[in-house]
């Protein structure tokens, strides 16, 4: 899960890190009003949403004056803003964020991931901040510091000297580096969070070092043991088809094609995208029903499926080990039944009491087109829309 960088500012103070004050506002008036509790004269407008690279993209504006505050914020407020990590549909800005303005003497990119060949956090920096990693990376490889943490130990104070060492930060500044360096470790592990980037981390004109931006990501499946990181959910800057989904326990992934797939497990889930590829079609989704299939958990699925406008034939595809195909067949049966399914639907099953899952697709007297293969069944989707086979094969069961 991601937050927002003003949430993720706060709770990286919380640990000590510097940041510029700052306040939220959900109106250009809010907005210039909150820039004068503030004070100064040069603030900063920042368009709240779950991406990077807003600066490019007319999300980051410098004002100074109540006017340029309002007139920006007029231009952001429920806009979608559209950077290059959005895709094309772009995020809306429904919050902005108001600085005060720093002075910038130099930005460092600073990264806390987890990586997952060393099974070790990784801190990632380089004196050329204020690009993205990605560019960096391309562009300037030999400037990136890196350092793993031994989680028995911690981060050491001597790695957190080496990396301001070999980012030329003044020595009479180590200090400063080591706190920060040590507040967003502490934040990460604390908060099981499996990303934390500052970019920029700036030295500032006046010595100090202030973090201007800040990403937080969070693990989902550590989320339950952190209600106060849970409840900073904003649904507004997710794809809805993916938050329904998430607010019926069921895993999704909204993708561009238009075979929706209902699948058991994740990796059966993968193959059964790269089958519909091969097939020569393109997958609408990616959706995890899990172990367990209950009649009801099926269903649901095909509401959550058939919610998408672009979907155009529906594969199930079920490995029953633990399910047992029956059980996935009457939940078929049910779904089709209870949700208005106008498109073709494709059954694969294979495992435990496969013959008697066939058995009750088959005495449904629905046109549910019947696969045994996998490579079959993502052919068949792919021809029951190519070919307009629909025609005889549509489903058509409203209650
Ligand atoms: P991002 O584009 O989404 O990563 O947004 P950032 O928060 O990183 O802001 C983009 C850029 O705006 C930064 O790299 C800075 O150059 C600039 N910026 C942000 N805050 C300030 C500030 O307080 N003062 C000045 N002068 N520039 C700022
Ligand atoms: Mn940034």
């Amino acid at each position: 899960m991601d937050i927002h960088e003003y949430q993720a500012k706060e709770i990286l103070a919380g640990f000590g890190v510097d940041v510029p004050a700052g306040a939220l506002a959900y109106s250009p008036e809010q907005a210039a009003y909150r820039a004068r509790e503030l004070g100064g004269d040069l603030w900063v407008v920042k368009a709240q949403v779950h991406a990077g690279g807003r600066g490019k993209a007319g999300g980051v504006k410098v004002c100074t004056s109540d006017a340029e505050i309002q007139s920006s914020c007029e231009e952001m407020f429920g806009r979608k803003l559209v950077t290059h990590q959005t895709g094309p549909e772009g995020k809306g800005i429904y919050r902005v964020y108001v600085e005060a303005g720093v002075p910038i003497e130099r930005e460092i990119y600073l990264g806390f991931v987890l990586d997952r060949s060393s099974q070790r956090v990784m801190i990632v920096a380089s004196a050329e901040g204020g690009m993205e990693i990605e560019e960096i990376s391309a562009e300037k490889p030999d400037s990136i510091v890196r350092a793993t943490v031994e989680p028995a130990v911690g981060l050491q104070d001597f790695q957190c000297r080496q990396i301001a060492f070999k980012l030329g930060i003044e020595p009479a500044m180590t200090q400063q580096m080591i706190r920060t360096l040590q507040g967003c470790y502490r934040a990460f592990r604390e908060h099981d969070a499996t990303m934390v980037e500052i970019n920029p981390l700036v030295v500032t004109g006046d010595s100090r070092i202030v973090a201007l931006d800040a990403k937080m990501t969070f693990d989902d499946n550590a989320l339950f043991r952190h209600p106060q990181i849970a409840e900073l959910r904003d649904k507004s800057q997710e794809d809805p088809r993916e938050s329904r989904a998430a607010d019926r326990g069921l895993s999704y992934v909204g993708l561009d094609g238009n075979i929706g797939c209902i699948v058991n497990g994740a990796g059966l889930a993968m193959a059964t995208m790269d089958t519909i590829k091969m097939a020569g079609g393109e997958p609408a989704n990616f959706l995890d029903i899990g172990g367990g299939a209950t009649p009801e958990r099926v269903a649901k699925a095909f509401r959550l499926v058939m919610s998408d406008g672009n979907v155009q034939a529906v594969l199930v595809n079920i490995f029953a080990g633990i399910n047992r195909c029956d059980w996935v067949a009457k939940g078929v049966v049910q779904a089709l039944e209870e949700v208005q399914v106008d498109v073709p639907v494709i059954v694969r099953l294979a495992g435990t009491n496969v013959e008697e899952g066939q058995k009750i697709l088959a005495q449904s007297g629905l046109p549910i087109i019947r696969a045994s293969t996998l490579m079959e069944a993502a052919e068949r989707a792919v021809g029951a829309w190519q070919n307009d086979l629909s025609q005889e094969t549509k489903v058509r069961v409203v209650k």
